[in-house]
């Protein structure tokens, strides 16, 4: 448990049923964010999500640029074309319209053009500070938390590494809430992102870098998700449960942003840089393998897990709420038919191939180190046959 921590968030949030409305009246308290950018992918686009956003602003008499060049998984080449166009256009702040993909490139955008544009000078375990242009994140998946996290993960194209850079620089200046927006995911979105925001709220409370603070979000996090995950996945129009999972997402990145992700999520995203999976379907995959690996190292802990989610009586020995944990993992996976590793159709020879290079990219992220239970690299190579 740390002592003592220092938590930087979004200078407005904006939480609430609607809140999108509430965007010119934000980009007027900033004051420094005249002409935005919008960031975002051709799905925002085709949804109407980004005609949203653009009629508000005309409204308001703000003008504007899209770009919508975004895909899953950001890469830097991505990143760099953003930054052309924000120079080319003249903007000076960043709107961040989507998941974690259009997010995490608008905070790249927004730090990377004031600064280095080398997204090697931003990897850990270096920390980054210095603030780029305002940011706005309008987050429409509720899973990764980008909203509030100090966190921004690009991939390096030539390399096809991915690298989670993190620094009080990538904390966007306001985060705009709005479970309205989640209404158009589709089940199988709908699941990934929630057991996403369900790993970040385990992680966070069983790091060694957890705290009092991320503990409280971490619970509340955990609480929101099991209880509206089968209700979102099962009717995607079941408002107040998208408004749960909205809050879950945000206070899971409260809560990993302010302790730190582990094992689950180092192992995850090596799946997402050489295979293409999406980021929650991948921790999803993990999810209950991992914490059955790790839970007798910090039972009591995954004991509190498994109670918050409802999955443990109160009076349940650790030992039994741990199992009921892992237990009540699997069968979340089997009702939202997460598949495995092999289901997702990655060839055989191309996995076993990968298998030392994952391991070692996993390792390298430094997250493992958080972990209750320490994994070798001959581990995490099993973990994954295992998750195979
Ligand atoms: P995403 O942004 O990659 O989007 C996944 C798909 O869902 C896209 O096709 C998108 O268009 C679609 N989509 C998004 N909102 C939708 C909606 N409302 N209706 C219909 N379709 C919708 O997904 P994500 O899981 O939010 O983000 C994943 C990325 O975020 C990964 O790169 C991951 O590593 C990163 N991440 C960042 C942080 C952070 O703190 N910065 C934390 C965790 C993960």
């Amino acid at each position: 448990m740390q002592d003592s921590v220092r938590v930087c968030v979004p200078r407005f949030l904006q939480i609430g049923r609607g809140s999108v409305s509430k965007l010119p009246s934000i980009i007027e308290a900033i004051g420094s964010a005249r002409r935005p950018l919008i960031v975002t992918d051709k799905v925002m686009v085709a949804i109407g999500h980004v005609a949203r956003v653009t009629d508000l602003l005309d409204e308001a008499g703000i003008s504007y640029g899209i770009f919508d060049e975004t895909t899953p998984d950001p890469t830097d080449i991505a990143v760099q074309r953003g930054i052309a166009a924000l120079r080319e256009g003249g903007f000076d702040s960043l709107i961040g319209l989507g998941g974690g993909s259009p997010i995490d490139t608008a905070k790249a955008i927004a730090v990377m053009s004031q600064n280095s544009e080398n997204i090697l000078d931003y990897r850990p375990p270096s920390q980054f500070n210095n603030s780029g242009l305002p940011v706005i994140a309008i987050p429409t998946t509720a899973g990764t938390g980008s909203e509030v996290t100090h966190h921004m993960v690009i991939v390096v194209e030539a390399t096809q590494e991915k690298i989670s850079c993190r620094g009080e620089a990538f904390v966007p200046t306001a985060a705009i809430i709005d479970c309205e927006l989640t209404l158009s995911k589709p089940p199988r979105i709908t699941a990934d992102t929630a057991l996403d925001t369900l790993t970040h709220g385990i992680e966070a409370y069983v790091s060694e870098k957890r705290s009092l603070f991320s503990d409280r979000m971490a619970l509340d996090c955990m609480r929101l998700v099991s209880k509206f995950i089968e209700r979102a996945y099962h009717d995607g129009g079941d408002i107040e449960a998208r408004e749960g999972l909205m809050l879950a997402a945000t206070l899971g990145g409260l809560a990993f942003s302010n302790s730190s992700i582990c094992l689950i999520h180092a192992m995850s995203r090596p799946l997402g840089a050489l295979f293409h999976v999406p980021h929650g379907l991948s921790n999803a995959m993990l999810l209950p393998k991992i914490t059955e690996f790790s839970l007798s190292s910090s039972i009591e802990r995954y004991a509190d897990c498994s109670r918050a989610m409802g999955l443990a009586a109160e009076d349940d020995s650790a030992e039994l709420a741990g199992r009921k944990l892992v237990s009540g993992l699997f069968c979340y996976t089997e009702i939202m038919k997460v598949p495995s590793i092999s289901e997702f159709g990655i060839r055989k020879e191309e996995f076993d191939s990968s298998l030392d290079q994952m391991a070692k990219d996993a390792i390298s992220s430094g997250a493992p180190r958080n972990n209750p239970r320490l994994a070798t690299q001959a581990e995490i190579v099993e973990l994954y046959q295992q998750a195979w």
